[in-house]
């Protein structure tokens, strides 16, 4: 397994250096057509990802947020009517996954304007998160055959299938007291043989990454709140639950952007940070 980073350097660009910016990612994608399957994990918007065989199949987790919400940061103003329009980055997604409600996860009116401009991409969810979208939207909720609700059960995982993507679904609970009636889906997306995964906002318990069977997943990307390599609980949690190839740190408040990224550098040197929206990473085999 291979992993190679890169950062958007779009965003240091001068304008005068775009035509050249678009030959060589025309070329770059030229030159891959011809190498070893490879899936790319990009970066969006707090806990957002893409993930791409960069062929037929696109999957979108916690990707439909636009504006900053609390502490967290919603997509640079520039990229807004690209997703205003699903196009460019956010163009021909097949599949949307959203893992729970709280707005630094979905945003339901960008929801609602995304999967109406989008024309095939099937979102599948939990009802509380298509419940917020239906006040925004709700003749497209209510009549759209895109919006598929989910409902999966500890010893009963939903499994998916969208282009060459399999998707399995599972709870993770959110945490206890005013987070307890909150469902939080964790995702085990397998693409071109790379098995990856997003937990959400799973909250750091023991108990119940084992009763989610999350140990045995073999997962291949792991995709991680950054809270869990902090001091504390975490640590144990990775060690036990989350031993992937590869760690990606997320939902990093671009206000803590810099003291994250000292801190595992120091402690977790292998973990990923894609800092930037649009920040990819490729996995091959
Ligand atoms: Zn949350």
């Amino acid at each position: 397994m291979q992993c190679s980073v890169q950062t958007d350097v779009r965003a240091v660009m001068t304008k005068s250096f775009s035509t050249f910016f678009y030959l060589v990612m025309a070329m770059a994608i030229i030159f891959s057509a011809n190498v070893r399957a490879e899936v790319i994990v990009q970066q969006l918007a707090n806990e957002g990802f893409i993930l791409s065989d960069g062929k037929s199949t696109r999957v979108m987790v916690d990707g439909m947020v636009v504006e900053p919400y609390s502490v967290y940061g919603g997509l640079p103003p520039e990229l807004i009517p690209a997703f205003n329009s699903a196009t460019g980055p956010f163009a021909d997604i097949n599949m949307i996954l959203v893992s729970h409600q709280h707005h630094d996860h979905n945003q339901p009116e960008n929801a609602c304007q995304f999967m109406q401009k989008s024309t095939k991409a099937i979102l599948a969810t939990s009802s509380q998160v298509v419940d917020l979208m239906r006040e925004k939207c709700r003749e497209f909720v209510l009549t759209s055959p895109r919006i598929q609700i989910i409902d999966p059960q500890y010893d009963q995982m939903e499994t998916l299938k969208v282009g060459d993507a399999s998707v399995n679904i599972f709870l993770l609970s959110h945490g206890g007291g005013k987070y307890a009636h909150l469902n939080n889906y964790g995702h085990l997306i397998e693409l071109g043989g790379v098995r990856i995964l997003h937990i959400g906002d799973a909250a750091m318990e023991q108990a119940d990454f084992k009763r989610a069977a999350v140990a045995d997943m073999k997962v291949d990307v792991a995709l991680i709140p950054f809270w869990y390599f902090q001091p504390g609980p975490g640590g144990g949690m990775v060690r036990r639950y989350l031993t992937a190839k590869h760690m990606i740190a997320t939902h990093i408040p671009p206000g803590e952007m810099a003291e994250v990224k000292e801190y595992l550098k120091v402690e977790y040197p292998k973990v990923l940070i894609l800092e930037n929206v649009l920040d990819e990473a490729r996995f091959g085999q």
